[in-house]
């Protein structure tokens, strides 16, 4: 057995279920207690939460088939409920095409952004994600939502970074359809999760865990910690093998690696990296996240999936109710909420309370309302940032990896901004390429 998968969360877990049923053979190495990665969910005292808000959303029905099959009857499908608070209102998402029920004097700088930036020649090509916020959407929803949300999403100014992570993830908009949405309460969904699948019970682990099921040879708490490229490496000795050393002294043999694991992570590993492969992964900046969880002893606390929150006076850009995912999440009488927290690098201090008194000014938390406990889930790598030296990095990186015969994939081992659907489709193809280069 010569092919070693790095990592069992949904990239890995597909590569190995997609070689196995291609026939080859693998083992999967995973360093935590459970698969999952990312989507793994803790259930505390009846209460169930997704270490980050995670939903399914499908757009090739290979994949929609594929985890079908595996939890069909286990799955519930939802519109979704999302919306913004801004200048203490909530409006519909996206903000862009739902301007109803701002201030006036917000709607109006709003409009008039939109239309000088459509009678105004740009660039042709917008060098970097402000200007093209700027040039799309006028200084209006710059100001109000733009820039802001995507600051402390992101950690860094939008300036920072380019457009290449953007694809479906930010909605465009019409002349028509802002004007639509500034005069009326618009029910008309944009962008690209309309509707989403969540499972009944267990969140979203529920589906890594179906999928494990399917995989022979997933080894946990296993931590790779080096990586030892045999030397005699090369075209004329493709049989040569390589070395992962895993914490407590195990070492396993491999011709084909396929890495989940961050890539600055597995590059720290490989022995005897050129400098300039060191250098390029050093160059890689990403974004992490505190998932708060509360539990408070009423029911509904809202109605909605999730909430946007782009003013810098309050800590998050995200809020959650996992109470409306599924109704098992959380014991009758009460309600769940989760707050995602972004930073880089230094953990924000003192944050709990932070995060409270700006879900009582959110009125979420009401007067008399009693929080029954609270948890913070750590997610460490949450999004990749696409800066001015991420393209030249990854390709320094790529191009040596690919010559070692690593195939480092996934949302972290690819570095790239990715969803479910997108690294189990990845994890297949990786399969399929290894497959019939055998
Ligand atoms: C905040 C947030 C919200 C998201 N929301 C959605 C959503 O709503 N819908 C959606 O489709 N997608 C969403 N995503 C994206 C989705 O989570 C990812 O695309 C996907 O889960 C990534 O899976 P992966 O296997 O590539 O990475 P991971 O899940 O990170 O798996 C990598 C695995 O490698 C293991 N590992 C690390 N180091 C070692 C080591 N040294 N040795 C052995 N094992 C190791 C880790 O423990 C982990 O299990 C979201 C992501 C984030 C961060």
């Amino acid at each position: 057995m010569d092919i070693v998968i790095l990592g069992a969360g949904f990239s890995g877990l597909s590569a190995a279920y997609h070689l196995q049923q291609l026939g080859l053979e693998c083992e999967v190495y995973e360093k935590e207690e459970r698969v999952g990665g990312v989507c793994r969910t803790e259930i505390k005292e009846g209460y169930t939460f997704d270490h980050c808000g995670h939903l399914l959303h499908f757009r090739d029905s290979g994949i929609r088939k594929l985890i079908q099959n595996l939890i069909g009857d286990q799955l519930s499908n939802h519109t979704r409920q999302a919306w913004i608070f801004s200048k203490g209102v909530y409006t519909r998402y996206p903000f862009q095409s739902n301007l109803y029920g701002l201030p006036k004097e917000v709607i109006e700088e709003c409009l008039l952004g939109f239309i000088e930036a459509r009678n105004t020649k740009h660039e042709a090509r917008s060098t970097n994600f402000e200007d093209w916020i700027y040039a799309h959407f006028g200084k209006g929803i710059a100001k109000h939502f733009m820039i802001p949300y995507n600051r402390k999403l992101w950690t860094v100014p939008p300036r920072e970074l380019t457009t290449d992570w953007m694809g479906r993830f930010v909605p465009q908009v019409s002349l028509k359809e802002i004007l639509h949405g500034s005069l009326i309460d618009s029910k008309t969904q944009l962008g690209y999760n309309v509707t989403f699948d969540y499972p009944k019970r267990g969140g979203i682990e529920s589906v890594a865990l179906a999928l494990a099921r399917k995989v022979q040879g997933i080894h946990t708490q296993k931590k790779a910690i080096r990586i030892l490229l045999s030397s005699r490496y090369g075209r004329k000795q493709r049989g040569a093998h390589h070395k992962i050393r895993f914490e407590g002294g195990f070492d396993r043999e491999f011709k084909t690696l396929i890495s989940t694991i961050p890539l600055p992570e597995l590059i720290r590993k490989v022995e005897g990296v050129p400098e300039r492969v060191r250098k390029a992964a050093e160059n890689l900046r990403h974004t992490s996240i505190l998932n708060l969880c509360f539990v408070i002893d009423r029911p509904k606390v809202s109605e909605k999936h999730w909430v946007y929150v782009p003013e810098e006076r309050f800590p998050f850009y995200r809020i959650g109710f996992p109470s409306n995912f599924s109704p098992y999440s959380t014991p009758k009488g009460t309600s769940s909420i989760t707050v995602e927290v972004s930073y880089r690098r230094r953990k924000p201090t003192s944050v709990v309370d932070r995060v409270l008194k700006g879900l009582r000014e959110m009125d979420l938390i009401k007067r008399g309302d009693k929080i029954l406990f609270h948890h913070v889930i750590p997610i460490p790598y949450a999004y990749v940032i696409y800066d001015q030296h991420y393209k030249p990095s990854m390709k320094i990186i790529q191009g040596y990896l690919k010559g070692k015969g690593i195939h480092s994939i996934g949302r972290f081992g690819g570095w790239q901004y990715t969803s479910i659907e997108d690294v189990i489709l990845e994890g297949k193809e990786t399969a399929e390429k290894i497959t019939l280069n055998r």
